[in-house]
């Protein structure tokens, strides 16, 4: 599955994924959506309801055929603060979602199958979307490159969970880590993926 990365300072990546069916990862921004063949989409996934993955959903018009996907734990964000609009001094973005997704789900692109990784800890309906046959890991904002960790002091936020949902992704398999910021890496992944598992225990707040 070839994808394509688009980033911009302050706002997520967003991926397209050249799948047969094609699907992008995160939109938070306008200026990239506008760059996309948005006519070819079949869905666009969210890792998670924050604003700098989501807001251009709210300024666009996507094809009636696209459909978009987040975890049921963070559909209820969308339109709140949780959304941490504030942050970025715009409000809350507004948009429908059409398909809630759950841990285990499947989305199916033709050639390739993304399995949805339920990843609390950064929000309550953070996923990872895993790639099996090219080992690829789209991480959202639960783990950086070079053992990075999703902050866990938004509403929603729990450092503790967090800690689980990493440890659940070192279980895996992964060649090319996809995150929500910072740049794409295919350099020993698991091990950086292991480092932000000990990042996480350090950064646990006290029970
Ligand atoms: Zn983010
Ligand atoms: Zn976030």
């Amino acid at each position: 599955m070839r994808v394509d990365t688009f980033s911009r300072l302050y706002e997520s990546n967003t991926f397209w994924l050249n799948a047969e069916q094609k699907a992008i990862v995160d939109l938070g921004s306008l200026t990239i959506a506008k760059q996309l063949p948005l006519d070819e989409v079949c869905c666009v996934i969210l890792t998670h309801s924050h604003y700098d993955h989501t807001a251009a959903l709210d300024k666009l018009e996507l094809p009636s055929s696209a459909i978009v996907m987040m975890h049921e734990a963070d559909a209820t964000a969308i339109g709140t603060s949780a959304s941490a609009a504030h942050f970025f001094g715009a409000p809350p973005p507004q948009f429908h979602v059409d398909k809630l997704l759950r841990d285990g789900a499947s989305i199916d692109l033709g050639d390739s199958i993304l399995r949805v990784i339920h990843t609390p800890g950064h929000t309550p309906g953070s996923i990872c979307l895993y790639e099996a046959h090219s080992k690829s890991l789209f991480s959202g904002d639960t783990v950086f490159p070079h053992g990075g960790i999703g902050r866990t002091d938004l509403p929603g936020g729990n450092s503790h969970d967090l800690t689980r949902s990493i440890s659940r992704l070192t279980k895996l398999e992964v060649s090319v880590l996809y995150p929500g910021h910072g740049e794409v890496t295919a350099s020993n992944v698991n091990e950086q993926i292991k480092q932000s598992l000990t990042f996480a225990k350090a950064n646990e707040s006290p029970e």
